[in-house]
């Protein structure tokens, strides 16, 4: 057997479910992962009962309020540091190859930019670093030698399928949507959706916001935001198949007609495994998928009228520039007023595409850039939340 380089690796969202994720696979393959570092968000106890199991030399909480309890709970020898700029220097750091990056939200995209433009392998999880600012993170590891790798399953999937495959065989790309807990419903039927129907999901168990977003389907469009960033194809050549089983993650249709697809059980154990051990695959726990077991495996085209989240999605792509950040930005507010009882179901994209027409839109080449567009974004969408209310 030839001896295997031990990867040295950053974690970021260390305490969410992508990174207990990437623990896991951490765990179970103690000879090719070292954990280096860690971070989360304000979760000291969770970082330290991390650094307890897993000997990690640095921990990092973004809440620099939370330093001196980390200090205290963290193990005897272990480095600690606080705030957001330290999380930003650990996906820097010289001694390290890859950098799985799971934070939640916003506050995830200047890491990316930090470990793409020190030449690492990026681990990607967090969705807003593609959202926003897909053009500069591609651009900034493409010219620094960095590798971007989907963690995400659908984009786990293309990536798996292509594979080094060229460009122009490729017509299109296709991401599945389990099309979330409303998929069938009218319009009218949508008006009458209370929260904790929303927050139930019949597939895979996230967070609030990206629930919400998965049964609107603006999370599908954000997903194709993704993918046309990561594999460079135009927006108009990425479609999107309604797949309520989520066993087909993604499927390319090759330019003689061919499809070719990938399938595993729905779980993110094998995208995010796969993110760490690219360009290897290793032996997981990952449950199996066998077909005769599925009975049926069901597609079908979404229905645009119900949700008309996913166009709006593509358009703002299209517009280009900050519009796919401040759509992003709106969403955001509208789905918290959707949980706050303020907003009716169907409104929440109705806030987004009032967003959408009024927002300025200019290149997204600079962090500033994103975060003024967000601020603007947020803005109107308030004004336009108070004209929807119910
Ligand atoms: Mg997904």
């Amino acid at each position: 057997m030839t001896p295997r380089k031990l990867r040295r690796v950053v974690l970021l969202g260390a305490t969410g479910s992508i990174g207990r994720t990437a623990l896991a696979v951490a765990g179970r393959h103690p000879e090719r992962i070292k954990i280096v570092a860690a971070a989360a968000g304000s979760d000291v106890a969770g970082l330290a009962a991390l650094a307890r199991g897993t000997g990690v030399e640095e921990l990092v909480v973004a809440d620099a309020a939370e330093l001196d309890a980390l200090r205290s709970a963290a193990p005897a020898g272990c480095r600690v540091a606080a705030g957001s700029g330290a999380v930003v220097d650990l996906a820097a750091r010289p001694d390290v190859d890859l950098v799985v990056n799971g934070i939640v939200g916003r506050a995830g995209l200047e890491a990316s930019l930090a470990a793409a433009a020190a030449g690492k392998t990026l681990a990607l999880a967090n969705k807003e670093s593609l959202v926003l600012a897909g053009e500069l993170l591609m651009r900034t590891a493409r010219e620094s030698g960095g590798l971007v790798l989907p963690v995400d399953s659908e984009h786990s999937g293309l990536f798996q399928i292509l594979h080094g495959r060229p460009r122009e065989e490729v017509a299109r790309l296709i991401v599945t949507a389990s099309g979330g807990p409303f998929r069938g419903w009218s319009r009218d039927q949508l008006e009458t959706v209370r929260p904790e129907q929303a927050l139930r999901h019949p597939v895979w168990p996230m967070g609030p916001r990206i629930t919400v977003d998965s049964a609107t389907l603006f999370n599908k469009g954000l997903e194709v935001i993704e993918t046309h960033h990561l594999f460079d194809v135009p927006m108009a050549d990425i479609a999107v198949w309604v797949h309520p089983q989520s066993v087909v993650h993604a499927v390319a249709e090759l330019v003689d007609g061919t499809l070719l697809s990938q399938l595993s059980a729905p779980d993110m154990l094998l995208p995010v495994q796969y993110a760490m051990s690219y360009p290897e695959r290793w032996e997981s726990d990952a449950p199996r998928c066998a077909l005769p077991d599925w009975k049926s495996l069901d597609f079908e085209e979404p229905d645009h009228e119900a949700f008309p989240a996913l166009r709006l999605a593509y358009r703002a792509a299209e517009r280009g520039g900050t519009a796919p950040a401040a759509l992003n930005a709106a969403d955001e507010v509208a789905v918290a007023a959707f949980l706050d009882r303020r907003l009716a179901f169907p409104a929440i994209v109705d806030v987004l595409a009032d967003v959408l027409e009024r927002v300025s839109v200019v290149p997204a080449d600079s962090l500033a850039a994103i975060a003024a567009a967000d601020r603007e974004a947020r803005a109107r969408a308030a004004e336009a939340v108070g004209a929807h209310a119910i």
